[in-house]
């Protein structure tokens, strides 16, 4: 099979890329071909690596409609941990399935094909992380899955969390969680990451922490996390989501610290679209913005990328999973437009999630690796984030995996 007459990535001339047994076997010059062979035309749009979900709540998608009770929520990221406290308990293993591959679906539609999905570990009989492995398991061909054992309530001040994150490891979790700002005080933050971190080593697994998700600069749980990651020797096998925090440390607190967060080499997650929503609530004027420092991470060599965080949850009530809208808000708020910007940015939503999810050795498009790509409906990505671009084709081991038809608009003048 050849997918013929493409643009890869940011390459100016025309190419072909050559399948043979779900693999990449060849990118060519563009050229015609004999009607013997099977090809697809791609019409000189543009090609890039599937889109990879590096930050996702699968369990508690699709709850939103269901709980009227949370369109009176205040919205803040702690009436939204008390509102699932009381939505969990009423879903059942299969509810959580279904609402896990219907955010999915969606997901895959828009062109995501490796989701890394935090899950709550304080279920009765872990019902949430059952549900979450058999979906992982049943959709194992067509999406990548991995599961991060989350402790919602905090592991210190939370009665039975550390054996729960205990059971989780011997579930088949791929990762460990923490969340040190829900923690009652700074010591058990610290004694948390310590308890993640070295839960994680012992057992060969990632780390994501849900870290310094709020607006207060005096929640520091980075500063330890990073030492953590250097201590254990995990490195770049841990990561700091949201960080939102650091939008309000001082520069001089950020330049003290930016050396142990560059040596510890760990992975920086933004979830601009929930989080420009959740932080600020404490603020009457000027509201922040609840982005942690991107640019200025980037800028240090660190890894970053963005995930969608919450689909129709407690936590946000909207959403359905496009990545491309995810990203839009995120350049928006840490002014990143410029042409050069717009033109690489799907690297926070490919490449650099790869490499939160340490997927990077497979992924990519190159001679030898499965032939996971997606197919945009542009000439190349400045012109998607223009026209707001679908995603025309997503193919997965070489074979078509979702495929959208373009909106057909006509305007009369
Ligand atoms: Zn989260």
């Amino acid at each position: 099979m050849i997918y013929t007459n493409c643009y890869i990535e940011n390459d100016p001339e025309l190419k072909d890329i050559v399948v043979e047994d779900g693999k990449f076997k060849e990118i060519i010059p563009h050229k015609e071909y004999s009607s013997e062979i099977e090809t697809v035309d791609l019409k000189e749009k543009l090609v890039i690596p599937p889109f990879v979900e590096s930050h996702i709540h699968l369990d508690a998608t699709h709850t939103a409609e269901k709980f009227l009770f949370l369109h009176s929520s205040s919205g803040s990221l702690f009436d939204g941990i008390s509102n699932w406290a009381k939505i969990k308990a009423e879903l059942t293993e299969e509810s959580i399935y279904q609402n896990a591959l219907t955010a999915v679906k969606q997901e895959v539609s828009h062109g995501v094909q490796y989701i890394r999905t935090h899950v709550d570990t304080d279920s009765v009989n872990n019902k949430a992380i059952k549900a979450l492995l058999k979906l992982k398991e049943d959709l194992k061909e067509f999406v990548t899955i991995q599961l991060i054992a989350f402790p919602q309530d905090g592991i210190k001040s939370h009665a039975g969390a550390e054996e729960k994150m205990k059971e989780a490891c011997k579930l088949g979790v791929d990762g460990i969680g923490a969340i040190p700002h829900y923690e009652y005080s700074h010591e058990y933050a610290v004694s948390s990451l310590d308890f993640a971190t070295s839960l994680a080593a012992e057992n060969g697994l990632l780390v994501d922490v849900h870290c310094d998700e709020t607006d207060d600069p005096s929640s520091v749980g980075l500063e330890t996390l990073a030492v953590k990651a250097i201590e254990y020797s995990l490195f770049d096998r841990v990561t700091a989501s949201h960080t939102t925090a650091m939008h309000s440390y001082s520069d001089a607190y950020m330049g003290r610290r930016m050396h142990s967060f560059i040596d510890s080499r760990i992975n920086f997650v933004a979830n601009p679209l929930v989080n420009v929503s959740l932080q600020g609530k404490f603020d009457t004027f000027p509201k922040r913005r609840g982005i942690t420092r991107v640019k200025e991470l980037l800028k240090n060599g660190l890894n970053v990328s963005f995930g969608h965080d919450d689909i129709q949850d407690p936590w946000y009530p909207i959403g359905d999973g496009n990545l491309l809208e995810v990203l839009s808000m995120g350049l928006h708020l840490t002014h990143m437009l410029s042409h050069e910007e717009v033109m690489n940015a799907y690297k926070l939503i490919t490449y650099n999630g790869a490499k939160t999810l340490h997927i990077s050795d497979n992924y990519g498009i190159k001679e030898g690796n499965p032939a996971n790509f997606i197919v945009l409906d542009a000439d190349n990505f400045y012109n998607v984030m223009i026209n707001k671009s679908v995603v025309l084709y997503s193919v997965r081991n070489g074979k078509i995996l979702a495929k959208t038809k373009p909106a057909d608009i006509k305007v009369n003048l």
